[in-house]
This record gives structure tokens, sequence and C-alpha cells, in this order.
């Protein structure tokens, strides 16, 4: 016998979650989270998933009937996007600003197609110019990847500008919005986005683990005439649909992780009680509150402020200040964690999230005061 270990229950400090996500989880979603375990097929938990998925519907601001949580991180909506609309011989252009523009560019070629990579500036937005020039110089592009909301360096481009691209040139969109979902201005169906995966963690401030996803019409007709099955049994969105569809009558495909679904109704609850734009501004407004600060701090900010995520604030590391010493200061000292830098800018910048439930007065106050108190001593 392998001796039975003995561990007292995991039971976490209440930390303050100002990183890149996961962000601050409403109070209110932990407890929905704690409620009985339901079968995954009782009638009533089919009834939730039925009001979850007018509230993901409302959160992206659309009337798509293939909209819902992919049971799994922002990372598997990515994957689900890209498994079922593409297949070998595609070619997609993909636009390549941060981190997950290059995760992209890797689920493309690992579904057998081709990518065309677009590379901009870590820091700086998808040019829309440079994205139509690559278009018409490139006929055989059916798809246009972006992410909206680069979280690796707090980039914000125009969806709206690239998806109207997309569909003059007879191409489907297929839109990263983890971070943008509830944070800034998102609308699938008045944008035209073809397909869109997002995260519970973010700017949702609910647990970690699902994934909103919503495809357009025209992206279902694409994924009806697929030549091939899907490669992903899991992903694959024809046999998904068959447990969340609209009918009374649903089949098993995999076990609903039962009571994230929960906590994903009830933050979904609480933004549609807000409201979203209500939601949007007040992701604007802590922005300027905390921007006001981190400059009064003589911080300044990696991306201009044309194209600066509210939700996601990346400042330069002051020169001669240890990267690494500051966080640990801050997280033993204050409870806060703020993000590291990545890729690019790993070493050189730090990554401060105004979340969800977590872009509040109370979130900036102690983390400008921390910050302040930290590089004082
Ligand atoms: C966080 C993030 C992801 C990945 O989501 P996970 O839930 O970590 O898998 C993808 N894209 C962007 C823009 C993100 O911020």
């Amino acid at each position: 016998m392998i001796p039975a270990p003995e561990f007292a229950s995991f039971t976490p400090p209440r930390r303050i979650l100002m990183g890149p996500g996961p962000s601050d989880v409403y109070p209110e979603v932990l407890a929905a989270q704690a409620r009985p375990t339901v079968g995954h097929l009782d009638p009533l938990f089919i009834g939730m998933m039925d009001e979850l998925r007018s509230l993901l519907q409302y959160a992206f601001q659309t009337e798509n009937p293939m909209t819902l949580a992919v049971s799994a991180p922002g990372s598997a909506g990515m994957e689900t996007c890209f498994v079922n609309l593409l297949e070998p011989g595609d070619t997609v252009l993909v636009c390549r600003n941060g981190v997950f523009g290059e995760r992209m560019r890797q689920n493309v070629e690992r579904c057998g197609a081709t990518a065309i990579v677009l590379d901009f500036p870590w820091g700086e937005p998808v040019d829309p110019a440079q994205v139509e020039a690559a278009l018409q110089q490139h006929p055989q592009v059916h798809f246009l990847a972006f992410v909206h909301a680069e979280t690796s360096t707090g980039a914000l481009s125009d969806a709206q500008a690239l998806c109207a691209l997309a569909q003059q040139y007879d191409c489907l969109s297929i839109v990263d919005a983890v971070t943008s979902l509830g944070g800034v201005e998102l609308r699938v169906d008045a944008w035209g986005i073809d397909a869109i995966y997002s995260g519970s963690q973010k700017c949702l401030s609910c647990v970690p683990g699902l994934s909103p996803v919503s495809f357009s019409p025209r992206a279902v007709a694409r994924m009806q005439s697929r030549t091939r099955p899907v490669q992903s049994w899991f992903l694959d969105q024809s046999l998904v649909m068959g447990y969340w569809s609209g009918s009374a009558k649903r089949s098993y495909h995999h076990t609903a992780p039962v009571n994230a679904l929960y906590a994903l109704h009830e933050s979904l609850r609480l933004l549609a009680s807000e409201g979203l734009e209500q939601a949007w501004q007040r992701h604007a407004a802590m922005h300027q509150e905390l921007k006001a600060g981190l400059e009064a701090l003589g911080l300044s900010f990696v991306v201009k402020e044309a194209h600066r995520l509210p939700q996601l604030n990346s400042i330069w590391i002051p020169a001669g200040v240890d990267d690494a010493a500051v966080r640990s200061r801050l997280l033993q000292d204050y409870n806060l964690e703020i993000g590291a830098g990545l890729g690019d800018l790993a070493g050189k910048a730090w990554r401060i999230g105004l979340m969800g439930y977590g872009a509040r007065r109370e979130n900036i106050a102690l983390c400008l005061k921390a910050l302040s108190d930290v590089f004082r001593t």
C-alpha cells in the first residue's frame, strides 16, 4: 500500500486579483457554485442552460442560435472555432500583435490549414489598412483571425472595421474576445462577427474553466458543408449541439460542469442586471481613475491612449525596479496580484487588470497605495 497522504483542506487567502485573469470573482458567483449539484440532464438544469444561452446572447449581442459555453477554458474556445471551421487546404489571414495571435497561428497549422501571418508591433492594434492590402494580395484567403483585446499587451483592435473587411472580401471572421467580453463594446451581430470565443474568468468575473462561444449562420453553414469530420471529437459542435440545442430532448455528449455553469449563469445575470453598456462605461471610468493614479506615481503606459484597453493596463516597469521583488511584496504584504509581462514584454512591463468585479474604486485605491509604499521602501 502507498500510505494515504494527510493534508489539511486547502483554504486560500482572499487575494485581490488585478492581473490578466483570473479576475476577482463576484461573491454571488462563488455562492452560486456551491449550490447542490443536480444531474446534467435534469429538466431543471436544462431550463437553466436555456437561460444561460439567452444571457450569453445578450452579452455577445447576438441572436445566433449556436451560442454556448465550451466546457473548458478560453484556449478550448479558441480551438473550437478553428477545428470546426477549418479543413486542410484552407488559408487564414492571422493578425499577430501579441501572444494570442501567435496561438491562433498554431491552431491554424494544426488543422492542416495555411496561415498567412500579418505582424504588428507589440502594444499596437491590428491596422485595418494593412489587413485590407493583404486580403487584396491573397485572394485564396477565406478566413480572417484576430484578437480583439490583446491581453499580453493591453491593445484594443477595431473589431468592427476588421469584420467589415472580412465580409467585403468574402472571409469568415474568427475573433478572440476572451478579455473584451463584458469590458469594452462588442456587438457580434451588428459587426458581422462569424466565430467568437471568450473566457469566464476575465471581465465576466466568473470562476475559470468555461469558454463562451458563438457562431453566425454563415459559420454554421460552413461547418455543415465540411468534407471531413472535425478532428476533435470533444470540440465537434455538431455533436455538442445535441446537448445544448433548443428542443427539450437533449442527448448525452459529455457531463456538463454543472456547478461551474451555475457560476456562469450568475455572473451573466449580474452583468445583465448592471447592463452591458453600463459595464463598459464602468470599466472606462475605473481605467481613468487608475491611469491618473499611476501617472501620479510616475508610471507610463505601454499602449498609446487611443488603443488602450481599460481592463488591462500595461505599464513600463521603472528603471532600477526589481520586477519579481515588487510583485512578490504586493502579494505577500497586500494580498494583491498584478500581472507580469508576457512574451516580448517579460521583465519590462506589468499588467494591471481592472476586470469585471475587479473594476472598482477600492481595488484601485489598494493598488495605488501598495505600489507607492513599495516604491518608497
Ligand atoms: C486569457 C486569454 C486566452 C486564453 O484563455 P484561457 O482561459 O487561459 O485558456 C486567450 N486569449 C486571450 C486574449 C486571453 O486573454
